[in-house]
């Protein structure tokens, strides 16, 4: 085992200290780490001795990549060569993101070329001419593969022992499961493999993935933990932002942007249109997690465009939680999230469930809120520059500060109920919580001791505090209304 070749070191003029903020991961050590390292078995051990058909669908790999490196790129490729049995793994498909980087063109055409030479076509690689963003390269990977099974991946992973066989057989056995393997996180930046536990993807109001800890159901209905069996236990969703699928109820939304919300879509895509996911303990791919991203800094906004796009076509009247999370208003959010006829026109055709049977039966943990009435930052019309702040943290003190909209002066989880309480989820709690407010432009008053919430300037100089003191008659104003929610028949 001897180190990678040398060809693709990055030139010494370029310290190991500006690799990583142009990747996000420590690109000097996986340069000198063997491309066919071992990384430790993290099975249960009930995997490990689990026996699977010989006979089983054929499988493509799809690597997608913007701007990798070439030694995470060769990596993955040699652990998928190395770790898939080679009468299942039909071809390697690398899509090319349109990387400006130049040792990802002619001279990872050269290796392709050198491992075909060695595997006769198992490497193909397509190159989009522009930058189209993770989800179509997803799609062109889809569209490239001609395997019974398609794994679609990020470039920077390697595949673990084992992790083709049980996924396969799984999709044998039934053909409408989309699969995800169990990540395990290589660390970005001394390549250590970190391992997860097994555990269920989900996602919240915003859209955003998340782990959801396993339903106790699922221990308790199997004795062998190496069986994904979601499908009997549970019906916890796995919307993981890694998929190992199968698809006839097509890909993904090709009008999806840059970065997020694809994985939710196709989540809700299949567990709405007739088919399952699950993660399968049995499958694991390490994963590496980068530091930061070096294509885009902020990826909220690409995120809340995508978020919208799922919300418009999937959620029925439960979008609206959406744009509460995104605390935006619901008429005019003033966000060109694109043309979704088609994607509506799909969910008719395959005859899609609505996202109450889904919520109800799928994915109960995701909890809605039905009594909001108002929601967003909220101002005393005294002065409307600045708005209640969650305050110092730690510390549980509210303040007024200039308005700046950011989630320490969003009411997030604080709302109004259609019964005109105010909830709060700042610190005000204590003394809020009996609050009464009737709607926008008016006094905020605790029920129980008839003070109101106020706010005071000491002497002309200072700043607005916020108070509890006898009502004089302050009125205050919460950024977006509600009408009707609550009032749908769905959402009782
Ligand atoms: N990627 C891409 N085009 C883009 C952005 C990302 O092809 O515009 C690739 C990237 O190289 C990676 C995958 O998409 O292989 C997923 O991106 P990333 O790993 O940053 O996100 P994650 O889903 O792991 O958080
Ligand atoms: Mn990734």
């Amino acid at each position: 085992r001897g180190l990678a070749p040398t060809s693709y070191l990055h030139p010494p003029g370029l310290l190991p200290h500006d690799l990583f903020t142009k990747y996000g991961y420590n690109v000097y050590l996986s340069d000198r780490l063997p491309l066919d390292r071992p990384i430790p078995d993290t099975r249960y051990p009930s995997c490990k001795v689990k026996k699977y058909p010989h006979d089983l669908p054929t499988l493509s790999v799809v690597l997608i990549f913007f701007n990798e490196a070439m030694s995470i790129i060769l990596r993955a490729i040699t652990s998928i060569i190395n770790r898939t049995p080679s009468h299942l793994l039909k071809e390697i498909v690398l899509v090319d993101d349109y990387s400006s980087n130049e040792d990802l063109k002619g001279y990872l055409d050269e290796q392709i070329k050198n491992y075909n030479a060695k595997h006769p076509g198992l490497l193909k690689i397509v190159r989009h001419q522009k930058r189209e963003g993770l989800t179509q390269a997803r799609i062109s990977g889809w569209e490239a593969s001609t395997a019974d099974v398609v794994a679609i991946l990020d470039a920077h992973i390697e595949v673990n022992v084992g992790w083709a066989e049980p996924i396969l057989s799984r999709i044998k056995e039934d053909r409408t499961v989309i699969i995800s393997p169990v990540f395990d996180n290589v660390h970005f930046d001394d390549f250590e493999l970190l391992e997860y536990a097994v555990s269920a993807d989900g996602f919240d109001w915003a859209l955003w993935c998340l782990y959801e800890p396993l339903p106790k159901e699922w221990y308790a209905c199997t004795s062998d933990p190496s069986l994904g069996v979601f499908l009997h236990c549970s019906q916890t969703p796995m919307t993981g932002p890694f998929q190992v699928f199968l698809g006839e109820i097509g890909v993904l939304d090709g009008g999806m942007h840059i970065y997020g919300g694809e994985n939710v879509e196709l989540g809700l895509r299949v567990w709405q249109c007739g088919g399952q996911i699950e993660v399968l303990p049995c499958a694991r791919v390490a994963h590496l997690e980068r530091a930061h991203k070096p294509y885009m800094l902020d990826l909220s906004i690409a995120m809340r465009r995508n978020a919208l796009r799922v919300a418009e076509v999937w959620m029925d009247d439960y979008k609206y939680m959406v744009y509460f999370a995104w605390n935006l208003p619901i008429e005019n959010p003033g966000i060109d999230y694109g043309d979704v006829s088609s994607r509506k026109e799909l969910r008719k055709k395959l005859n899609c469930k609505s996202f109450d049977w889904y919520i109800k039966n799928v994915y109960p943990n995701l909890i809605p809120l039905t009594t909001v009435v108002v929601y967003g930052t909220m101002k005393n019309t005294l002065n409307e520059n600045i708005c209640v702040d969650q305050g110092p943290v730690p510390g549980n003190t509210p303040i007024m500060y200039d308005c700046h909209a950011y989630s320490s002066q969003v009411l997030k989880t604080s709302y109004l109920t259609a019964t005109r309480n105010l909830l709060l989820s700042f610190a005000l709690d204590s003394f809020l919580s009996h609050a009464s407010f009737v709607l926008q432009g008016s006094s905020v008053m605790n029920k129980k001791t008839k003070r109101c919430l106020e706010i005071v300037m000491d002497n002309l100089s200072s700043p607005y505090r916020l108070v509890m003191q006898n009502c004089t008659g302050q009125k205050w104003n919460v950024q977006h209304t509600v009408k009707d929610w609550g009032k749908r028949s769905a959402l009782r």
